[in-house]
């Protein structure tokens, strides 16, 4: 097979993202893939752009999310624009759901977490929060407002940028996947394939949370698979137009009229079922914020694989081997972070430098954490 300026393992949206960025600077890129591209975690999401940190342990990640909520619009058109396609983004903003029980310190909390983080985030008490989604509960005792969240179709935004990376140039092979790195001393020279090798100046791994069995990549990103259910409603009763949050409860309108109800966070290995406890307890969860959806239609169910990492952040950068990049472990906020992941590995491959600081997100931490010189 000819040498590449770059190959990448994975065409989720991550890989394929990576792909599209490399293939507009004029670069020869290659994708790799086991399978048909972008049916994996990227297919299964919910599809919410949503900086706000779900908890102050996740703030480290709020850089690097709201520099890629900067670059959205801009990424967004691009990819619109070359592949003539069109992915249901809606900007309508997103609902923190407080029920009756919630306490005065927990709704400070929350606007005390988003403001300190720099987000717009505005109280409301439950009639306001009713005036905005009628279908809201009458067990609503108060809501956080959250104007600049926005939320798209996941599914068409991953066909839309393999299909935008393909046009720029790329070449994309399914059914080929990575089975090692393939590397001489300090250097990767390429990845061998299920079928044969492919030599590159840059390899990057984006096999979401597949990498760590692509042999030499498990030291850089030890990822493991989330399972998150999920199902899509529809109901004629119920017109949202919010994003609804309660805890890790969610409803996402689409812009197809779907309502997508999720998730739950399992770890079960490579196990995608969809099961009774998962579907009741998302069920549960929807009419508990909305009742009238006990009269929606089911008009799907499935269940995806987050990557997560052992600290839950993405894993950025390159690595001691030459030529090496990883861009994996985004765990539940993939699709945010595509356009800065994008960007940022873009940056690295054409300039060695970077615009937004990512060493928290080192593939090389894990091996300093195991050598007992780092955290
Ligand atoms: C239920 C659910 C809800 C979510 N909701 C949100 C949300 O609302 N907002 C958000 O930001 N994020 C969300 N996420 C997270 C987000 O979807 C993921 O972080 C993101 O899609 C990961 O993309 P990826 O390209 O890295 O991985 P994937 O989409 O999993 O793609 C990996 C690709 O690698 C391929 N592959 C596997 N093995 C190999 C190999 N050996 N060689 C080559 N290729 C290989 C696979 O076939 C696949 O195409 C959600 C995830 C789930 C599951």
């Amino acid at each position: 097979m000819k040498p590449y300026d770059a190959v990448v393992a994975g065409g989720g949206l991550i890989g394929a993202s990576i792909a599209f960025e490399l293939a507009s600077e004029g670069m020869r890129v290659a994708v790799f893939d086991v399978q048909h591209p972008g049916r994996e975690a990227s297919w299964a999401s919910a599809g919410m752009i949503s900086p706000a940190p779900e908890s102050s342990a996740m703030a480290s990640l709020l850089p690097i999310s709201m520099a890629s909520v900067r670059l959205y619009p801009e990424f967004l058109q691009r990819v619109e624009e070359i592949s003539g396609e069109t992915v249901g983004y809606r900007k309508e903003g997103a609902l923190d759901l407080l029920l009756n029980g919630t306490g005065q310190s927990e709704i400070d909390e929350i606007l005390a977490l988003h403001r300190g983080a720099g987000l717009r985030a505005e109280p409301l008490s439950g009639p306001e929060a009713r005036e905005i989604e009628p279908a809201l509960t009458g067990e609503l005792h108060a809501a956080v407002y959250r104007p600049d969240e926005a939320s798209l179709d996941n599914r068409l935004l991953t066909e839309a940028t393999l299909d935008a990376a393909r046009r720029n140039g790329a070449e994309i092979f399914p059914g080929n996947g990575a089975k090692a790195l393939w590397s001489e001393g300090k250097a990767c020279k390429g990845l061998h394939l299920q079928n044969g090798r492919v030599e590159a100046r840059w390899t990057v791994i984006a096999a979401g949370c597949f990498s760590a069995r692509i042999e030499g990549v498990a030291t850089y990103a030890p990822v493991t698979p989330a399972k998150g259910q999920m199902m899509a409603l529809r109901c004629a009763a119920v017109n949202l137009r919010k994003d609804l949050w309660s805890g890790h409860m969610y409803l996402v309108p689409r812009h197809d009229g779907r309502i997508i109800a999720g998730s739950t966070v399992e770890y079960e290995g490579f196990d995608r079922s969809v099961t009774v406890a998962g579907m009741k307890k998302i069920l549960n969860g929807a009419i508990s914020l909305v009742p009238a959806l006990e009269s929606a239609r089911v008009e799907e169910t499935w269940a995806g694989l987050r990557p997560d990492s052992p600290d839950h952040l993405p894993i950025l950068g390159p690595t001691d081997l030459d030529g090496l990049v990883i861009a994996t472990g985004h765990f539940r906020s993939g699709i945010l972070l595509t356009p800065v992941t994008a960007r940022l590995i873009r940056e690295w491959v054409t300039t060695q430098k970077v615009s937004v600081d990512w060493t928290p997100f080192s593939p090389m931490r894990f091996q300093l954490a195991r050598h007992g010189r780092g955290a």
